[in-house]
């Protein structure tokens, strides 16, 4: 039996095409844009999007199939069904007529107009069969499903808005239930809060996910960038039943960890894949990673603290720590780890000698934390020196070290200097432009900074004049990666820790 993508063109091996969609009012417009399309599999053209959809002729179809990158499906949605389409229904299946005569990869047909299946019985081009709610969660989402699939289109779509990531739930269950019947299906959620769900269905089976064209605006709202898919995601290699880890917080548009882990899993082979769900509250993250049966997530901003109580269990060090940057899906429910410390003590074991070096902490924020109790449960004896005062008491308290205004470092020598606050990364423009004058390095000291963004900080760029061994934030964060990576693959698998640091340079270098 052919599969519906083989039917469209699909390369050999692929199990999920990626499909362009573009819109434009100008038939010039939509040319220009079909000819700057790259890497995509299948290009969609909103027919309805143009001034005049009824002027389309045999020419510009050709002339479309002419310049374009890959194979062209067309759709002239409705306006009862969200598009912008206002002739009349038989004017409207004449131009989708016109289109399949002319050389379509595909047509998408509404579930819902009287004629999808008298048009899908009188062509040889696939049809996606489609329906577009206008509200989340659809109450008639299984029977028009199951009606979908008594027709048999090429492909079922369902589509619905999402207000929240959970809102994806039931549209992913209607989607793998098709695709585990036999029928091709790509069922998803638009809108922000859908953007997670577009990925998730592609580990479900899903035929078809819709992506943006690079650098312009998006057709719908959710839909990913196609370079994001395939650089980032590596979506290429994701196969139906992969098992998925995701990242949780809030904005998370620019993290490093999607590149990171699918280049990890990539070079080892492991069918899973790693997606970021941003939305501005934790809770429906984590009804959706439940339903669906996430391996794993790492959290991060805002997310770190409030995450403690969504655990069953805690790690010992995530409780000291008082947050958690990682989840592991046990049988129980979620387990809170926080593989912060791990990164930062791994980092600074490559470098020195850890047990009873003298260490100076700058800040008393949560990364702040994850060094204090990792490195004084290495030997080390800490100080910590914070604008606030009474957190760095605090925190000298729990670790059994002592806290001390900044300029301490002008009298006591320390083996080691990290740099817990935000002073020096991207953006920062107030004065100073390091945590403390680099003046007062004696130039034997270890510095490290946690800042990443950008790679070589001020304060590093300088330490390391002054002779000083730098240790930059881009280690603890593969590193930190690194222990998610074990934590989620399970057993003694060692993350490619050499793999996933170049992806990570490379992500950077790339943003
Ligand atoms: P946080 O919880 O918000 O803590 C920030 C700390 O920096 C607080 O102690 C704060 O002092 C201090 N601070 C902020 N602005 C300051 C200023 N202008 N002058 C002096 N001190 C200032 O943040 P975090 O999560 O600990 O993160 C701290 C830094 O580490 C960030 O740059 C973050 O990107 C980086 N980080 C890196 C990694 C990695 O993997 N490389 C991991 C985690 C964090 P107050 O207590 O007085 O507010």
């Amino acid at each position: 039996m052919t599969t519906a993508t083989e039917r469209l063109g699909a390369p050999a091996g692929s199990s999920c095409q990626i499909c362009v969609s573009l819109a434009a009012a100008e038939k010039t417009d939509l040319q220009r844009g079909l000819a700057a399309v790259t890497d995509a599999d299948l290009i969609e053209v909103r027919l309805d999007a143009l001034a005049e959809p009824l002027a389309c002729d045999d020419n510009f179809f050709a002339a479309l199939h002419g310049r374009s990158p890959a194979p062209v499906g067309f759709t002239c949605r409705p306006q009862w069904e969200g598009g912008s389409f206002r002739g009349t229904e038989g004017e409207r299946r004449q131009v989708l007529e016109m289109a399949a005569r002319g050389g379509a990869a595909f047509i998408d047909v509404e579930q819902d107009a009287e004629w999808a299946e008298s048009f899908i019985g009188g062509t040889s081009v696939p049809v996606i069969l489609s329906h577009h709610w206008l509200s989340p969660r659809p109450a008639d989402l299984g029977e028009r499903a199951q009606r979908m699939q008594a027709v048999g289109p090429a492909i079922a779509k369902l589509v619905a808005p999402a207000a929240t990531p959970a809102d994806a739930i039931p549209l992913l269950a209607a989607g793998a239930e098709l695709v585990a019947s036999g029928q091709p299906a790509t069922a998803f959620c638009i809108g922000s809060a859908g953007t997670s769900s577009r990925v998730l269905a592609v580990a479900q089976g899903a035929a078809l996910i819709y992506a943006a064209q690079p650098h312009s605006e998006s057709v719908a709202e959710g839909q990913w960038p196609v370079e994001t898919l395939r650089e980032q995601l590596l979506l290429q290699r994701w196969r139906s039943g992969f098992d998925c880890c995701a990242l949780a917080g809030h904005p998370i548009d620019h993290s490093l960890s999607p590149a990171i882990f699918n280049a990890a899993f990539d070079a080892l082979d492991q069918p899973m894949g790693y997606l970021p769900v941003a939305h501005s509250e934790i809770e429906p993250v984590l009804e959706l990673a439940t339903a669906i049966g996430l391996r794993g997530l790492s959290v991060t901003m805002p997310f770190k603290q409030v995450v403690l109580q969504h655990c069953a269990e805690l790690d010992p060090l995530a409780v000291a720590i008082g947050a958690v940057n990682t989840l592991v899906a046990d049988p129980g429910g979620w387990r809170g780890c926080n593989t912060d410390a791990a990164a930062v003590a791994s980092a600074l074991r490559d470098v020195c000698e850890i047990s009873g070096s003298r260490v100076a902490i700058l800040g008393a924020g949560g990364a702040a934390r994850a060094a204090a109790f990792a490195l004084s449960a290495q030997g080390a004896a800490i100080t910590l020196c914070n604008r606030t005062r009474a957190r760095a008491d605090d925190l000298a308290q729990q670790v059994g070290g002592q806290s001390a205004p900044i300029e301490i470092l002008t009298s006591d020598p320390y083996d080691i200097i990290i740099n817990a606050t935000p002073i020096g990364m991207s953006g920062w423009n107030e004065e100073p432009h390091t945590p403390f004058p680099v003046e007062w390095l004696r130039g034997d000291e270890v510095v490290f900074d946690f800042v990443y963004r950008p790679r070589e900080t001020t304060l590093l760029r300088l330490a390391a004049q002054r002779g000083c061994t730098i240790v930059e934030g881009l280690e603890m964060f593969v590193r930190q990666a690194a222990e998610q990576y074990r934590l989620w693959v399970g057993g003694d698998s060692a993350a490619p820790l050499d793999i996933m640091r170049r992806a990570a340079e490379k992500a950077l270098r790339r943003r």
